[in-house]
This record gives C-alpha cells, structure tokens and sequence, in this order.
C-alpha cells in the first residue's frame, strides 16, 4: 500500500496490490462462500486498506455489514500495524443491511452508520463520504481470488487547478490497476507533480485473545451457547480459525477471579 498527494488538484490517495495477505485472508474468513460473498470481502477489506493508507501511519479502520438484530454479515480491518483481517458469512446477500465504518486515530475512536446501496461497500461509502464529510471519494477496485488491486482518490481541499481535477477513475481498466505506481498515477494524473510516500507492507493477522472471547461469551445469554449444560465449549474465531476451549466457569468468573478458581 502506498498513500500519495496531488497538490495541485487537493488530492490524497493509496494505491493497493494485495496477493499473498489476501489469499490468506480469503481462505480463513471466506472458506466455503460463494463469490458473489468472497467479492464482496475482498472489496471491503481494499476500502480498509485504501482509508487507513489515505489516513496515515496511526489509523486502524474496519467496516462491519449486519442487518438489525441479526449477526454481523461481513467484517473487514486493516490495523494501524498493517495487519488485515475479515469474514464473510454465507447468506442471501447485503440488501437492506447497514454498514458500520470505524475509524481509529490517536486514540480517538470515530464511527458513522452508511446506508448500504445496492452497488456494494466501495460506492456505498463513497456516498456517505460526499454527503456527510462533503469529501468526495473514488474508488477503483480489480479483484479476483489471488489478488487485488486498487485505488482511492479523495478531493481533500479546494484544487488550484479545477479543470485537471475532473478525474475519471471509471475509465481505467483492471489491467492498468496492476501496473507499477507510477504508470498507474501517470495515467490518471498525467503530468501533474505526485507526492508518493513509501510503500507500507500489509499482512494477514488476527487480534483474538482467549481474553476476548471470554468477553464477547459473557454478553451472550447462557441459554443460547450451544453444547449440554455444564459442558466446556470451544469457540473458533471465524477470522482465523484459532479455536478456544472454554470451560463454563471461566464464564461466571470476571477475569481477575479466573486465576482464583479451584475445581468444585
Ligand atoms: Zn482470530
């Protein structure tokens, strides 16, 4: 991933070519979907990537799809580190769900409610980003199961030279989004002077923690975990597979008490 600035234009940006770290994540987080369901992963975890790279070095961003009342539908993040990860689960589609964007910067957590829009994840936030931060956002993304390329240009200030501005992304084929930075940006831009910073490596990785799951069970009415009563559940992250065992107790317990617990 690398982020870059038009001066002249007022425009920042990222360019994205993911193959390895995208494998992986397709294969851990969207095993056994179809690829209307994999595409639509792939698309979000680019936006991710393509916001925190635009951001800056200190943003971890992450999107989340579910519909009212029902499990989240889709989940994908890009960390300050250059971690990705995300899951998709099988459905009837994303019609009718609301996409939840989380921006982390500084220790500052924001979070906006975008309306999903038929087109998918990438045109609905780039409408939320003209309507409600009036910052107005193309995207072009090229994915398939190995690899995906992408670029996101956003119109961060008022551009001195109006008529270079008139960018249009649409017309780049697939093709010209795997290309070297430069040729990519010379096509789009021309001759304009472009800032590019370095490149930023991204990988797979996840952030669950027993401790985390211990949590997110503890939220769940004990009624509804599945296994016989009294029974240890074991819990897989569905980003990564890690699976946990998870004795009943260690549910009633807080975990300062966890270490205090002695068999009955
Ligand atoms: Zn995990």
């Amino acid at each position: 991933m690398r982020a870059f600035e038009v001066p002249a234009y007022g425009i920042r940006g990222a360019l994205l070519g993911l193959g390895a770290a995208w494998r992986e994540v397709r294969a851990r987080g969207a095993d056994g979907v179809d690829a209307a369901s994999r595409a639509a992963l792939g698309e979000a975890l680019a936006c991710t990537a393509l916001l925190a790279g635009a951001l800056g070095l200190r943003a971890t961003v992450s999107l989340q799809v579910r519909r009212h009342g029902a499990p989240g539908l889709l989940f994908a993040e890009c960390t300050e580190a250059g971690t990705l990860r995300g899951l998709v689960r099988p459905g009837d589609g994303l019609a009718d769900a609301v996409l939840a964007l989380t921006i982390e910067r500084a220790g500052q957590r924001q979070q906006a409610q975008v309306p999903f829009e038929r087109d998918g994840v990438a045109a609905a936030l780039a409408a939320h980003f003209a309507r409600s931060e009036n910052l107005p956002t193309q995207w072009r993304i090229a994915l398939d199961d190995e690899r995906a390329a992408a670029i996101l240009v956003q119109q961060s200030s008022a551009p001195e030279d109006e008529a270079g501005a008139a960018l249009a992304l649409a017309a780049l084929g697939d093709a010209a989004l795997h290309e070297s930075a430069e040729a990519l940006l010379g096509q789009v831009f021309g001759d304009a002077d472009v800032r590019l910073y370095p490149e930023r490596p991204l990988r797979f990785a996840c952030s669950c923690s027993r401790e985390r799951v211990l949590a997110a069970l503890r939220g769940i009415d004990p009624a509804e975990l599945e296994g016989a009563p009294g029974a240890a559940l074991e819990v897989a992250c569905e980003c990564c597979g890690a699976r946990y065992a998870v004795e009943p107790a260690a549910l009633s317990a807080g975990p300062a008490d966890e270490r205090h617990q002695r068999a009955p």
